[in-house]
């Protein structure tokens, strides 16, 4: 069966171009996965007509909101109003758990006294060992992004494909590492030329790009100065909707 990839959301943290925060849907043999779940992820999977409880889990590649944000919108709208039954898994890294738990009590005063009705399991992803989630492999490897979102770059092997994801990182090997030979490999591509501390841009992708080994690359993450440079570039650029069979 054919692994299929969906962005719901291709955005930066802020809005440029209209898009949504990150949020890419994986759908494989037995299971449906979110990787990354930005502040504005329920409404982009609302435009895409993806129900919310279909998720089986969330991998999670570091602590900022435009990539973690919406999981408190989530959980408490399960708890509310979706009514929830389906286990949910969110996985992520280092202190995940009392980290959202925090961020939730930030955006929700008081939501605290509120427990899930649906199973609701947090992993804790090891650095550079392959871990299973589900049916998936994952392996977490360590980015290098701001310390305090505990950052990682993500290799998931599903249904027999491998997709890689930079999450939000500069150029290190431990990146090269998680997309060698992968099927896919989605790459925050965030400024054209601007050097840029803690992210990638594409003179560092370009120049990496052949030590990579993936198949297919599709540049994300996109502020508003590489959105206006898409056109230039040779790499596929993801758009919010765009769906990938692999
Ligand atoms: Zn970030
Ligand atoms: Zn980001």
């Amino acid at each position: 069966m054919a692994v299929t990839v969906r962005f719901a959301g291709s955005g930066d943290s802020f809005g440029s171009g209209g898009r949504f925060q990150t949020c890419i849907v994986v759908d494989g043999p037995r299971s449906r996965v979110a990787i990354d779940f930005g502040a504005s992820s329920l409404i982009a999977l609302a435009q895409q007509g993806i129900e919310p409880n279909s998720l089986d889990a969330i991998l999670l590649t570091h602590l900022h909101g435009d990539h973690c944000g919406g999981v408190p919108f989530l959980l408490i709208d399960a708890m509310l109003a979706a009514r929830r039954a389906r286990p949910l898994t969110i996985a992520g890294p280092r202190d995940l758990e009392r980290r959202l738990g925090e961020i939730r009590e930030a955006l929700f005063p008081g939501s605290h006294v509120m427990t899930p009705t649906f199973p609701l399991r947090w992993i804790e992803l090891p650095l550079g060992r392959p871990h299973e989630v589900l049916d998936l492999v994952v392996t977490a490897q360590p980015a290098r992004h701001t310390a305090e979102t505990n950052p990682t770059a993500l290799r998931v092997e599903v249904g027999g494909k491998v997709i890689a994801y930079t999450g939000d990182t500069e150029w290190t090997d431990d990146v090269a590492r998680a997309a060698r030979g992968a099927d896919l490999l989605i790459a925050e591509c965030y400024f054209y030329d601007k050097p840029v501390k803690w992210h990638l841009n594409y003179p560092s992708i370009a120049a990496h790009r052949a030590e990579l080994g993936a198949r297919r690359i599709i540049l994300t993450h996109m502020s508003r100065e590489m959105l206006a440079h898409a056109a230039d570039v040779p790499e596929e650029c993801a758009h919010d909707g765009l769906l990938v069979t692999l």
